[in-house]
């Protein structure tokens, strides 16, 4: 049996105590050896740099970057860069820690990292993002790389700074290196299906979940927060399955018609931003929009966003977490009392780092793969890491949250306890 939530009741929203608490929490599931799991509650490095750049006035800026380095005893550091105004070392050390968790959990090679800048990209130029992020990526060319750590897109940056990193390591490596990061152009070495990814594995594992607590996905209502990669191709391939997607939101609102909208007709985020609200036949707030009636809720936007102040109206039968962090640990235990199923970001949207993967095997060979080779390997993974993740959930009785902690702490201990400590 899994331990009680309200024995480790978790009122804390610094994301560094909340990763530490879901660590010791499923350590204690498995009853992990104590000192790998003291080794796993910190980073093995934390990289912060000051990162000055030219604004286009001819100013000087300084901003802070982080490289953080999780663990890497299952394969090189592995995780997105993030460009946010509220970025800090805390937050960064704890997405890395769910970096290392989400590739554990479906089973491919790498450790966890993360890493960006405590800026708005919004407030920046084209010009002027593309001097600081390859500033960035000098000040950080000694600890990235092919075979080390692998920089990937996430929140505030896309394939064009990750060509920019690509670019700028390569110049000063004197080399041609695109396995340093992956979230390329695919004319760089990029690949297909890459940005839909993250959203696919998401609207895969709905599709599983609503099937295991016996919904029909003819029948199902979806309503999606956050109309970016993750949002709109979840919402567009669950449409696409027979799903009928009521509210879609981006930051400035959302649109919502109760016969159903059609994804495919909304412009997402990196189509023409902040457009969502104008697209529905009604509009709704993102407060609102989280409260919906609907089967299945994902908030795949940012981070803490059901809480303990929306917990208790939440009315959605089943939550998929798109984004990562969505949903607070206290609320967590408030959704748990109300039997409301929370199905974890590091199971349902790492379909971003798994075609990372297949991306980064592709610069290794200097072989591209298909559409459809990368969607059915995608699916492949995708549907082994839902059966590990579904077995502990049976075996244990325990929340999914625990059972995905369990599967992805299992793996790196295991790999700890057979490397050892050198000397
Ligand atoms: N930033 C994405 C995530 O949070 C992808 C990371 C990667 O592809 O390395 O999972």
């Amino acid at each position: 049996m899994c331990a009680s939530s309200t024995s480790q009741e978790l009122s804390v929203q610094n994301p560094l105590e909340v990763a530490r608490a879901q660590l010791d929490r499923a350590s204690g599931l498995l009853d992990s050896d104590r000192a790998i799991v003291e080794r796993l509650r910190r980073p093995r490095a934390i990289h912060e740099v000051t990162v000055p750049f030219h604004r286009d006035s001819g100013e000087i800026e300084l901003v802070y970057g982080y490289r953080v380095q999780h663990d890497n005893v299952r394969g090189p550091f592995k995780g997105g860069m993030r460009f946010h105004p509220d970025l800090d070392r805390d937050e960064t050390t704890a997405l890395a820690m769910w970096m290392t968790w989400k590739c554990a959990v479906v089973d491919i090679p790498f450790g966890g990292a993360k890493g960006g800048v405590a800026v708005d990209p919004k407030t920046l130029s084209d010009a002027e993002r593309e001097r600081m992020t390859r500033r960035l990526t000098n000040e950080l060319r000694n600890v990235i790389g092919p075979t080390t750590d692998i920089p990937a897109p996430d929140m505030g940056t896309d394939a064009q700074v990750m060509a920019w990193m690509y670019d700028t390591y390569s110049v000063q490596e004197d080399l041609t290196g695109p396995g340093v990061v992956t979230g390329k152009p695919v004319q760089l070495g990029g690949s297909v299906a890459r940005e839909e990814a993250p959203g696919r594995s998401v609207a895969f594992v709905s599709r599983e979940l609503l099937s295991y607590y016996d919904y029909d996905i003819e029948e199902a209502t979806v309503a999606v927060q956050g109309f970016g990669s993750v949002g709109a191709s979840a919402a567009r391939i669950l449409s696409d399955w027979g799903a009928t997607v009521v509210a879609v939101s981006d930051v400035t609102g959302g649109a919502y018609d109760p016969d159903g909208l059609e994804p495919h007709g909304i412009p997402s985020h990196n189509q023409e931003p902040e457009a969502v609200a104008e697209h529905g036949s009604d509009t709704i707030s993102n407060d609102e929009l989280l409260e919906l009636d609907v089967t299945l809720l994902i908030p795949a936007a940012i981070g803490n966003v059901i809480t303990t102040d929306n917990a208790d109206a939440i009315t959605a039968d089943l939550v998929v977490e798109g984004a990562n962090g969505p949903v607070t640990p206290r609320a967590d235990t408030v959704l748990a009392e109300r039997d409301i199923p929370v199905l974890p970001d590091i199971l349902a949207n790492a379909g971003g780092v798994t075609v990372s993967y297949f991306e980064w095997l592709g610069d290794i060979n200097r072989r591209s793969w298909s559409r459809q080779r990368v969607n059915n390997e995608l699916e492949t993974v995708m549907s082994t890491a839902w059966a590990d993740v579904s077995d502990a959930f049976e075996a244990r009785e325990c929340s999914w949250r625990d059972a995905a902690y369990v599967v992805g702490l299992e793996r790196v201990s295991e790999a700890h306890a057979y490397r050892g400590l050198w000397p």
